[in-house]
This record gives C-alpha cells, sequence and structure tokens, in this order.
C-alpha cells in the first residue's frame, strides 16, 4: 500500500498553495498547444489570438481584463491571469451573463404545439448577451413572461480544463431551466402551492386528461392525513433549490458527455445570481466569495475541503466501507502509525468527534487515512484537495481501481444577501475568487485593496471595478524576481490560475 500512496501523492489533485510544488505535467485533456481544444478563455475578454497566446505566457503572466470596463452588467470588473506552471493552461473559467427565465408553456398549451420541452437545448433557455439588461436591476427586468436574472460565475478546474469550460458555457442554462418551474409562483406574492398538479417536463398528460383549472385544489377529504401538518416553504427557499438542482444536472450532464466531448478532470464552482433583489452566493469548492459593505465583511461562502468536511466524509466511509477498498481506514490519528505500534494506544478521531480520545491501535489502524494533510496539503485518499465540485467522474486513487467521485459532492451551499435591506454606496462590492487569490492573501487585505483603488478613482468613474480586481490579481501573483513569483514581503506569489470578479452592490445607474 505505502509505495502506492506515495505514488498517487505525486499525482495531487486540487490547488497546491503558494509553497507547493507543481505536480508532473502534463494534467491531461488539454492539447498539446497553446489553442489546444480545450484552451479558451472567457467570451466577454474578446481575446484575439496574438492576445490569446500572450494569455497563455506562464513566462510573463500578464493580467487579463475586459478591453471596456463598462462592458460586463453593472460595470463589473473582472481580471484573471495564468499560474506559473502547475498546469499546462489556465485552468480557470469565468462567465457572466444575463439570462431570461421564459415561462414553460402550460400542459394544455404544451400538448397543442407538441412541444418537446424539459431539455437544455438553447432555444427556450435563452441567456441574453451580457451589458443588454433592459431595465434597473432593482426591477429585474419582470416581464409577463417570464423574468432576467444576472449570473456571474468562476470555475476552477483540476486535472485538465474540460470539466471546467463545459460548466462555463452551460450552468447558468441548467440554472434557467430549473427556474422556469417558477416564472408565476416567484411573481406572485402568496406563498408557493406546495403540490403543483404535474410535472410539465417529465409527467406528460394525453389531453383528455388535461386538468380543468377549477380541478386546482380540490382533494377529497378522506385524503387528508390525521395529522396534517404543512411546512412553510419560502421563494427564497425554492430558488435555492433551482440552484442546488441545476449543479446536479451539470454535473449529470458532465458525467453523459465526458466521453463524446473528451472532457477530462473536475472543477469547483462559485456561482451568484442575482434575482428580484437578492444575491444567491452558490458554492462548491474551494473559491471563495466576500462582501465589503462600509468597510465591514461579509463572507458570502466557506471552502469545502477534506478538512472543512471530514466529518461527512468519515461517515459516508463508516456506512460504506466497501468504498476504501480494503487500502484506507475512515478514523483520523495525529500522525501516520508504524506496526511496531500495534496495541499502544493512539490519539484519534471518529466521524462523531470534534474532540480527541484514545484508542488501542488495531490491524485496520495500519491502513492509510481516509483523510491525510494539513490545510491546503489535506487529500482524500491521498488524491483530491477539494471535496465539491463538478466533474471527476473517472478520478481513481492511483495505480488502484477506489473511485473517488462518492466522496465528492456536487451540490452547493447557497447563501442569501437580500440587496434591498441595506443602502449601499458605490464603494460596496461582491467579490469572487478561485483559490489562486485566497492562497496568499485574506478577507482583510482584500477589503483593504478593494477600498484604497475605489478611493483613488471617482465613484462615477465605470472602469474603478475593473481596476480593483487587477490590483487584486497583480498582489496575489506578484512580480518575476530571480527566485520566482514575490509579493511585495517577498513571500512567494501564488503560483495558481488567479480569477477574480468585483461586482458593484449600489452606485449612480450604472446597472442598465
Ligand atoms: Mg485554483
Amino acid at each position: 500500500m505505502l509505495p502506492r500512496v506515495r505514488a498517487a501523492v505525486a499525482q495531487l489533485v486540487g490547488g497546491l498553495g503558494a509553497g507547493g510544488q507543481p505536480p508532473a505535467e502534463p494534467r491531461g485533456g488539454d492539447g498539446g498547444s497553446p489553442a489546444g481544444p480545450f484552451f479558451c478563455r472567457p467570451a466577454f475578454l474578446q481575446l484575439t489570438p496574438e492576445e490569446l497566446r500572450r494569455a497563455d505566457d506562464q513566462a510573463g503572466r500578464a493580467v487579463q481584463s475586459p478591453r471596456d470596463g463598462r462592458r460586463l452588467p453593472w460595470s463589473t470588473g473582472y481580471a484573471e491571469v495564468i499560474n506559473a506552471g502547475k498546469s499546462q493552461h489556465n485552468e480557470d473559467q469565468a462567465c457572466c451573463e444575463v439570462v431570461f427565465v421564459e415561462r414553460r408553456p402550460s400542459p394544455r398549451g404544451r400538448l397543442l404545439s407538441r412541444d418537446g420541452g424539459g431539455e437544455l437545448d438553447g432555444v427556450r433557455v435563452r441567456a441574453a448577451c451580457a451589458g443588454r439588461m433592459p431595465s434597473g436591476r432593482m426591477q429585474d427586468g419582470a416581464r409577463g413572461g417570464g423574468f432576467y436574472f444576472h449570473y456571474w460565475a468562476l470555475f476552477d478546474g483540476h486535472a485538465g480544463s474540460g470539466a471546467a469550460v463545459m460548466a462555463s458555457k452551460r450552468l447558468h442554462l441548467h440554472i434557467c431551466e430549473q427556474l422556469r418551474d417558477l416564472v408565476d409562483i416567484l411573481q406572485d406574492p402568496a406563498p408557493p402551492p406546495i403540490c403543483l398538479l404535474h410535472d410539465v417536463r417529465t409527467s406528460p398528460v394525453e389531453p383528455s386528461r388535461v386538468p380543468l383549472a377549477e380541478d386546482v385544489g380540490e382533494v377529497p377529504n378522506d385524503a387528508v392525513p390525521r395529522f396534517h401538518l404543512e411546512k412553510a416553504v419560502s421563494h427564497e427557499s425554492l430558488v435555492i433549490g433551482a440552484i442546488e438542482n441545476a449543479f446536479k444536472h451539470m454535473d449529470d450532464q458532465i458525467e453523459r458527455e465526458r466521453a463524446s466531448q473528451h472532457l477530462s478532470g473536475g472543477c469547483c464552482a462559485l456561482a451568484a445570481v442575482y434575482l428580484m433583489g437578492k444575491f444567491y452566493v452558490a458554492n462548491a469548492g474551494d473559491s471563495r466569495a466576500i462582501i465589503i459593505r462600509n468597510g465591514e465583511i461579509i463572507p458570502m461562502s466557506r471552502e469545502f475541503t477534506p478538512e472543512t468536511e471530514r466529518q461527512r466524509l468519515q461517515f459516508l466511509a463508516f456506512l460504506r466501507p466497501e468504498l476504501l477498498g480494503k487500502e484506507f481506514t475512515h478514523l483520523e490519528f495525529p500522525r501516520r502509525i508504524q506496526p511496531k505500534e500495534l496495541g499502544k494506544k493512539m490519539l484519534y478521531r471518529d466521524q462523531n468527534m470534534n474532540g480527541w480520545a484514545y484508542k488501542k491501535i488495531e490491524e485496520d489502524d495500519l491502513k492509510f487515512p481516509l483523510i491525510y494533510g494539513e490545510g491546503k496539503k489535506a487529500r482524500v485518499m491521498a488524491t483530491i484537495g477539494v471535496t465539491r465540485g463538478l466533474g471527476d467522474h473517472d478520478l481513481k486513487v492511483f495505480s488502484s481501481n477506489i473511485h473517488i467521485k462518492p466522496f465528492l459532492s456536487c451540490f452547493p451551499e447557497v447563501r442569501v444577501y437580500d440587496l434591498t435591506q441595506y443602502e449601499h454606496c458605490p464603494d460596496d462590492v461582491l467579490v469572487l475568487g478561485t483559490d489562486g487569490l485566497w492562497d496568499v492573501t485574506n478577507d482583510k487585505e482584500v477589503a483593504r485593496v478593494v477600498m484604497e483603488v475605489l478611493t483613488s478613482y471617482e465613484p462615477n468613474d465605470p472602469c474603478r471595478y475593473t481596476m480593483v480586481a487587477q490590483e487584486l490579481v497583480v498582489r496575489s501573483r506578484g512580480v518575476l524576481k530571480e527566485r520566482g513569483w514575490r509579493l511585495a514581503n517577498d513571500k512567494l506569489g501564488s503560483g495558481d490560475d488567479i480569477s477574480v470578479f468585483v461586482i458593484p452592490l449600489g452606485g449612480p445607474g450604472n446597472y442598465t
């Protein structure tokens, strides 16, 4: 087992910190040239072929931003830079869209029109061109046949770019598809109905059986349970559920198409959806979102790593020990146990424990721990450093047939921020960043840079948020010196891909 695990450590998946050693090349899936099949940058950057080559230059690590700072909705700032050799190409991806959610045809109309419906086909799931939002954001462009939502997302790929590229082009369409069932419900101030008559996507009905409108709500008395309880469900939780389901559908699509589309690897996903006055920030992985409001920092995500999800992973392994392939133990120990220590007592933690206790060491405890390492070096089965995300369907422990996907979750944690509850000034922002940013900085330092840069530009200058994004990327990348990329304090700069959105939360009419 030990040689296998040692070999596995050399094939680590997931971002390494600034002090980490880059894994061996290639990471796979990118093709052999800068213009390889999976190398692309976000469409909103509008890079020419020459600029694309420059963006892929790991020696220069030039920072990329949209040419026109006003091009993105709300004058959002964006900047990115490629890694310092960690992988062949930039495995981060980004997307920014304004999406129109069109009401799904009614069952009767659906039958009459023979509309297949329900598939992600790019026809009824329409993404409006970024920056073409037709009305002020507080009105959300609500229309009779649907509504708009704003969308920003970062995808941090690993072991290839394929999953990140596909997710960057599809996740917002899956969110749109999930929201289509909610068009009428979300525009009605009344509480949502507990039960819809039927699901038009999955339960087609014959014309003769199409229910009449007056049938709605008619439940026979004897069908009501004796101890009938109704759980209050808010509009907000319906949107959260739609986003969660969209992540699952995205993961399923990657699984279905990974062979035909030659998709490799997986990706962390961080998405911000602005809908009807609220921000929904969904995170699956180790990217991070914070709001900076009047100098105060409001966390909008938490990272999902082997350390933060230890108990979930241990519990799954406890329930399904066959997933460990007789090579790993679900127990955690402070250090590796030597065979000569059999019979002695050692500190350990089980799935239900936050603290530590002693146990007598048995044969099984000599297996490699399911979770091993600390901080950025913590890994699941000595392989991957993140525990949520999309893709990774074929990921196995090195030189074994042990699948790791069962331990990874594609579901995000969604946090909600109600924009209507506060008066926001032009310096209030939502910052989204991949771990390449956060590896070498922290919330306070980011907030300090945000305030420092914004105060040096006029409040109505639409380029000020791009300037913030660029400054955050430059300060985390550092400058190239004899001993590599160095920060201002001479510590090692981030060698990872770095991508940052800076989204203004308030300001003078620059949101159209
Ligand atoms: Mg990264």
